[in-house]
């Protein structure tokens, strides 16, 4: 009789719980037009959190936001609820193609290889039919290897109706927080898009600050929730995010690796019969992707920390040597400081030793190419930091602020950054 009244008791409090702590509850969007941009909002609750979230375009795309599906949404946060054990529900449509593919390919492959994650249940009417569209062919503008890949390979050639039309910057990932450094890409991506005559197509959302997510990890759900949100605009759109090839894909163990390893399966879901949506150069790895048009000579841009490539961070010198080692050093002479390369290669091979050490697969042709170059004293060097950044860890771990400071030094951080790390002082 106990026994009896706790488990009902139980059943009740988890059907509270699930109704509201494990919900993410999709509203009605609905469009804001204003006398410059157009915004397109939808209250989203997320466990107990209201969000208001919202999109703005310049008020000439106000046709192609889409506020009669829900799809934008459920693939914006569906990483998310996965991760947090969470449903989605919505009181629109979403389009039957789409949930399909989620649910049929998408949900069960990544659940199935990461027991960390829940497989989400998704409740919203369906609609049999999907959204038409404008017929633009889109890709996203950072200035990046992928990004100048996908744009330059995919204009004026002989696939007239696969050409470029449109280019896409949103302000996610590497300037989210760093306004200067927005409004100065933001002001190259215009320069770009003239020079190339495609039409420029500029966001702004705050999708980052109500979904708060690695970008590593799930920026295939964030930057799909962006085109999607414009979904009656594209008819093929490009998303080149990948630095390593198709060989690298994989589902096991998905929260532990970037969203890329599995855009072979994600992008195919998130596409359906009337937009495709292309992980685009999967046939390249990064250093395959290197195009040298003039263009490209002057807008690449690789930079973690500056508005111009600082040819300082790992980005920047990543990208330096691969030129190098294509013999393409010169043709970027003005957008990285090739003098700086040549008079500091130890810092460089510094690196690229460790980042060899480390199994980061995305540099290993440069290593392969430079190895015979890399002294001794470099590869010494570069044992001792990795070791010493492990000791690190495990002090750090401990809360022992004497050893932090120990390994720290021998670390040589300074070595390799201006700034120290913040250690403990107490
Ligand atoms: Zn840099």
């Amino acid at each position: 009789m106990y026994n009896t009244l706790k488990n009902e008791y139980i059943s009740i409090i988890n059907d509270i719980l699930s109704e509201w702590y494990y919900m993410i509850k999709i509203g009605i969007p609905y469009i804001e037009k204003g006398e410059v941009y157009s915004k397109l909002n939808c209250d989203v609750i997320i466990g107990e959190k209201e969000n208001k979230i919202w999109l703005e375009v310049d008020k000439i795309y106000n046709d192609y936001l889409c506020t009669e599906r829900c799809d934008a949404y459920v693939i914006g946060v569906l990483n998310y609820a996965m991760r947090n054990h969470m449903d989605i529900t919505s009181e629109i449509p979403i389009t039957g193609e789409l949930l399909y593919n989620i649910n049929r390919y998408l949900i069960p492959s990544l659940a199935k290889h990461d027991k960390s994650l829940y497989a989400t249940k998704i409740t919203a009417p369906i609609a049999d039919s999907v959204i038409s569209n404008f017929g633009a062919v889109g890709t996203g503008f950072s200035g990046g290897v992928d990004s100048l890949h996908a744009v330059l390979t995919n204009t004026n050639n002989e696939f007239k109706s696969l050409n470029v039309t449109h280019l896409l910057i949103n302000n996610s990932g590497a300037f989210v927080d760093n306004k200067e450094m927005k409004l100065h890409r933001y002001k190259v991506a215009e320069d770009f898009a003239q020079e190339m005559g495609l039409a420029l197509i500029k966001t702004e959302s705050n999708f980052e600050d109500a979904v708060p997510q690695s970008h590593f990890y799930t920026h295939t759900y964030s930057s799909m929730f962006v085109v999607y949100c414009l979904q009656k605009l594209w008819n093929v759109y490009y998303y080149g995010s990948s630095g390593e090839d198709f060989s690298e894909f994989s589902v096991i163990n998905s929260t532990k690796a970037s969203s890329t390893a599995y855009e072979l399966l994600s992008l195919n879901c998130f596409s359906n019969s009337k937009m495709r949506i292309y992980s685009e150069g999967g046939a390249l790895t990064r250093f395959e992707k290197i195009v040298d048009f003039p263009i490209a000579q002057k807008y690449l841009h690789t930079c973690l920390r500056e508005k111009t490539n600082c040819s300082k961070c790992i980005k920047c010198m990543r990208t330096i040597m691969t030129l190098d080692v294509l013999g393409k050093l010169n043709l970027f002479s003005d957008v990285y400081d090739i003098d700086y390369y040549k008079k500091h290669k130890h810092k460089f091979y510094l690196y690229l030793y460790k980042a060899h050490l480390q199994k980061d697969s995305m540099i290993e042709p440069v290593f392969f190419a430079l190895k015979k170059n890399i002294p001794i004293f470099i590869k010494l060097f570069a044992l001792i930091s990795i070791i010493a950044a492990r000791i690190f860890t495990i002090t750090n771990a401990l809360n022992r602020a004497g050893e932090d400071c120990k390994s720290i030094t021998i670390l040589g951080f300074n070595f390799m950054f201006k700034k120290r790390p913040k250690i403990r002082t107490k």
